[in-house]
């Protein structure tokens, strides 16, 4: 993997939500790196700290402590002005759901030309670009369609076009196939797949579909806050991997994550394997390797 062009380093991520009677730490000192033109998936638990994460990538949340960087570009010191802009020009953001990426009352191209505010172009040239990425999700044939007009699928094709409206260099799409079938939830992902090679575009996809997860070079799984384990594609099924039908075939191979205390999680599974039911276990190193059990 090409560890040399970073575009969001993420370090020490921390995210506290305070509400009225308790304080819920969301992220617990989550480290990343994203590179330019990669695209991932991000998995984990209802509640683990997914969207929080995104949101922060986002320009939406800013963290607790810990620093986000973006192509070089530190978050928290920029003003407010070019925070507006870093969420309008950067990012572009897919929610799972449609009406929060889309206006009920506009059509596709209106919604696409809508989201155009930033650009400085005259009506004629958004006009122009509006049709040219509906063709890019396949949904010219619905440009003068209100969502409710449409399927799930093709509402969240067109959430795709108004995300890219204004050329965005990273995409976020936060369970963007939560409430459309298998088979859409397919295509979709193609979509995706097209967009990262095409343009290029780096692309974050949080999803609850295991299959859809696997079918990504890099998979981050989010326990508590911080990332736990990551898979990263085997060498051989690098570009092949949609072409993949078998779920049995290991295409992946999982690596726990070390944080920068050098701590490692283990997971409830492999404690239960091992016959591990204290809080405190022996760790010695035999042969060269790290051994972990429980007498
Ligand atoms: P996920 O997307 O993985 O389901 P989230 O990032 O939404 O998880 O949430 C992580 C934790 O932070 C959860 O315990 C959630 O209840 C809490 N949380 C998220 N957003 C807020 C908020 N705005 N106020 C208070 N708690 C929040
Ligand atoms: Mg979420």
């Amino acid at each position: 993997m090409c560890e040399t062009n970073p575009l969001i380093v993420c370090d020490g991520l921390v995210k506290i939500y305070k509400t009225k009677d308790i304080e819920v730490m969301a992220l617990q000192g989550l480290d990343l790196t994203v590179n330019k033109g990669e695209m991932l998936s991000v998995i984990g638990k209802s509640g683990s700290g997914k969207s929080t994460l995104m949101n922060i990538i986002g320009g939406l949340e800013t963290p607790s402590a810990g620093r986000i960087t973006v192509d070089g570009m530190s978050l928290a010191e920029m003003s407010e002005r070019e925070m507006v802009a870093y969420r309008k020009r950067t990012i572009g953001f897919v929610w799972q759901k449609s009406s929060r990426n889309l206006f009920p009352y506009l059509t596709s191209i209106e919604n696409i030309e809508a989201s155009m505010n930033f650009s400085g172009m005259k009506t004629a040239e958004k006009k122009a670009r509006a049709a040219e990425l509906l063709e890019l999700v396949g949904m010219t044939h619905k440009k003068d369609s209100y969502p409710r007009q449409m399927s799930g699928g093709e509402q969240q094709r067109v959430s795709i076009a108004v995300a890219l409206a204004n050329d965005p260099v990273i995409l976020l799409a936060d369970e963007p196939t939560g409430a459309v079938d298998t088979k859409t939830s397919a295509k979709i992902l193609a979509l995706f797949r097209k967009l990262n090679k095409e343009l290029g575009l780096t692309i974050i996809i949080v999803t609850h579909d295991m299959k859809l997860a696997s079918s990504m070079d890099r998979v981050l799984m989010i326990s508590d806050g911080k990332i736990s384990t990551e898979k990263i594609v085997r060498e051989e099924f690098k570009d092949d991997l949609h072409n993949i039908e078998h779920e049995e075939t290991r295409t992946h191979d999982e690596f726990s994550v070390l944080d920068k205390a050098h701590r490692v999680q283990l997971s409830e599974e492999m404690l239960a394997a091992a016959g591990i039911d204290s809080n405190k276990v022996r760790v010695s190193v035999e042969d060269g390797k790290v051994v972990i059990r429980s007498e």
